[in-house]
């Protein structure tokens, strides 16, 4: 898609936005607080990550850690090595346990042993740094009211901080496809790809402010979730630049300690449901009885660069001679 059919497409959007968002106060700035998830996951995306972040002058980034993934910090890795650069650049480390635990498909004790084994590396990458700020895998919180109180109450007598979504951009979609498209060199679909990330982002940014003023009868300050991919490497200077403009007067980056001071994030909701979701679509389910469905994943990124069923068959059969 070339750059003026996609300004074209996100003038339209902002069109219908404008309608459905209904009166906003003129020059209202979105504040908003990045988070990572997942972290590490390559060396060569978190230093991207870390480069661009520092760039844009994005304040405090939590990165939340997965120690699973990097294994023995001893031994010396070009993982550990981006890690290190991930903290040495100020931006903190958070609690996302050691292996990435749904707490749908464990015990409570199972989950607080994951939380627990990942503070050794926390303890000693954070460099006397913040980590006790802690996001839930997959943002699943306990399917039962038990369940979900049981880990709360030992976040909280663990000095643990909860790190709930306001805004999720749902960049994971993105990325299988976006590994797919690289496997193949199909740079047309890669371009097609950014671009629906994109207009997807900046929707899922009007359809947040909508619900939080729904909610709130204002606008909070925005906890948006992003994933330390190589998907979300590619596009992270392309989605801050969008950002930038988004509603004209784009948003504005605040620290995630500052968006979290936001009294919206002291109201429990008090929802035990197995089903992830935004702390914005709890809070709408809990004061209206349902929430209103914000911008879907596109179907494409289900079948973008994937061979069709006879193209599979030709490369299956045996080459000639
Ligand atoms: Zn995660």
């Amino acid at each position: 898609m070339s750059g003026t059919a996609l300004r074209s497409i996100t003038a339209a959007l902002w069109a219908v936005t404008a309608l459905l968002v209904g009166v906003l106060p003129a020059h209202a700035t979105s504040e908003l607080a990045l988070t990572f998830d997942d972290l590490p996951i390559t060396p060569e995306a978190t230093e991207s990550l870390v480069a661009t972040l520092q760039a844009n002058s994005v304040p405090e980034v939590y990165g939340f850690f997965n120690g699973a993934s990097l294994g023995d910090i001893s031994t010396p890795s070009p993982l550990l090595t981006a890690t290190r650069a991930w903290v040495a650049a100020g931006y903190p480390l958070g609690n996302h346990t050691y292996t990435h635990t749904d707490l749908n498909r464990v015990t409570v004790d199972a989950f607080i042993q994951d939380i627990a084994a990942n503070e050794i590396p926390l303890r000693d990458l954070s460099q006397g740094m913040h980590y006790h700020l802690f996001r839930y895998p997959l943002l699943h919180e306990g399917g039962t009211p038990e369940k979900r109180a049981a880990v709360r109450a030992y976040l909280r007598a663990n000095g643990y901080t909860m790190a709930p979504v306001s805004l999720d951009f749902q960049d994971w979609a993105w990325t299988e496809a976006h590994l797919r498209c690289r496997r193949s060199g199909d740079t047309e679909a890669l371009s097609r790809l950014d671009d629906l990330f994109i207009i997807h982002a900046l929707s899922r940014l009007a359809h947040a402010r909508h619900q939080s003023r729904h909610v709130y009868g204002r606008e909070i300050r925005f906890v948006a979730l992003l994933h330390a991919t190589a998907f979300q490497a590619h596009i992270l200077p392309r989605l801050l630049e969008s950002l930038g403009t988004a509603f004209e007067e784009g948003v504005r980056y605040i620290s995630t300690t500052h968006a979290l001071q936001d009294p919206a994030y002291r109201e429990d909701h008090g929802i035990a449901r197995e089903e992830g979701a935004t702390w914005l679509d709890l809070q709408e389910l809990a004061k209206y009885g349902a929430v209103e469905t914000g911008p879907q994943v596109p179907s494409e990124l289900g079948r973008i660069c994937r061979p069709g069923l006879l193209e599979q068959l030709y490369r299956e059969l045996p080459v000639a001679n």
